[in-house]
């Protein structure tokens, strides 16, 4: 399916009817020549709209770069000057807020280390209170939706308008494809809870490389994410922060030009009614399956009374392994993934553990 392709670049704040807005820049500020470099190379594509560089870097261990400091945010005034570009930095405490209004920074972000800290956001939304800066809010690191509400909860508070989220994924323990998994469901449920405020995905911290980025950022306009945040720099491999995600801004143009945007309404008659014959078979058959599982529990009880009446365990390691090996199987013969069908039974047999524990505690109240 042909879709739109990623044109335009204005001076504009992001709303969900102004998407996708692209956010691209280094990580981190380094030095002048190299923001004010990436920033031309960047503005040269003609696809980006917002301008992003860390000045404060809240680094995991101590003895990284931290960022260079207030110093770097003259650069950022040239950048705005000589681009246009809006730009936008993270804060992680009132202070940094203060130096960025006074530096004339036009977006405030705030980083996923900062959103899991409920004080730290607070500071920061007290800051702000009664200032018209619009600001993003990053998901925490770990996979906790009400956090990342909370936060988004406290700028309202505050009184802000132009509140958008960054989806850049959830850390986990130990080397995986991912840097930081999507962990997509959290974001998407974000989403439904927040419906007006604008999503933008940061595909550089959920890969933490470059080879997967296109992959991660065509996933989010498929999900009808509002836009994107990624790393450029103008030497990825010698970047002083997140080297190995960075892109040049001459590779993030081409990556910008691939992108497939799609429409999230269709209104032709015909496409609706196909659309629509195939929502009904689908709701016909998760009928089928709620029918199936209510009969499927009615067994699982009754086998409940009978485990009862002849003093047998509810777990039954042997059977339980067995149906497992089986429903592997079956997985492959019809082309599931075993990954989905072992999570699937396993929420059934759960089910079917907490129905019989019923079974056992009201006979043994009889
Ligand atoms: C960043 O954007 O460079 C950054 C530090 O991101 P995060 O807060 O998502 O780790
Ligand atoms: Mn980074």
């Amino acid at each position: 399916m042909e879709g739109r392709s990623i044109k335009r670049a204005s001076n504009k704040w992001l709303t969900t009817e102004s998407k996708p807005v692209i956010i691209a820049g280094p990580c981190s500020a380094e030095t002048e020549e190299q923001v004010l470099e990436t920033a031309r190379r960047i503005k040269k594509s003609g696809k980006v709209d917002i301008f992003r560089a860390g000045i404060w870097k809240p680094r995991t261990r101590p003895d990284s770069f931290e960022g260079v400091g207030e110093i770097g945010l003259p650069w950022l005034q040239k950048v705005k000057w000589e681009t246009g570009l809006p730009i936008t930095v993270e804060v992680a405490k009132a202070s940094h807020v203060e130096l960025c209004l006074k530096a004339g920074i036009d977006i405030l972000w705030i980083g996923a280390r900062t959103t899991v800290n409920p004080f730290a956001v607070q500071d920061i939304a007290d800051a702000l209170a009664g200032v018209d800066i619009p600001i993003l809010v990053k998901n925490p690191i770990n996979p906790d939706l009400t956090l990342w509400l909370g936060a988004v909860e406290r700028m309202q508070k505050a009184g802000l308008k132009k509140i958008g989220a960054i989806h850049r994924g959830f850390s986990n323990l130990g080397e995986t494809y991912y840097r930081n998994t999507p962990q997509w469901q959290i974001a998407l449920e974000f989403k439904r809870m927040m419906p007006s405020i604008p999503l933008i995905c940061d595909p550089s911290h959920i890969c933490g490389r470059r080879d997967i980025l296109f992959e991660v950022g065509q996933k989010a306009f498929d999900l009808n994410y509002d836009g994107l945040m990624i790393e450029s720099h103008i030497d990825p491999d010698n970047a002083w922060s997140d080297a190995k995600q960075q892109i040049t801004p001459e590779v993030l143009q081409d990556m910008l030009s691939k992108f497939v945007l799609r429409k999230d309404f269709e209104d032709e008659a015909p496409v609706q009614n196909e659309l629509q014959y195939l929502r009904e078979r689908i709701d016909h058959i998760d009928n089928e399956l709620i029918n199936l599982l209510s009969d499927r529990m009615s067994i699982a009880r009754e086998i409940g009374s009978f485990k009862k009446e002849h003093n047998m365990t509810i777990l039954q390691l042997k059977r339980w392994n067995e149906i497992i090996n089986r429903s592997m199987k079956k997985a492959n013969n019809v082309r599931l993934s075993e990954v989905f069908i072992l999570k699937l039974i396993r929420a059934i047999h759960d089910e079917s553990i907490e129905q019989q524990s019923i079974v056992f505690r009201n006979e043994k109240s009889e």
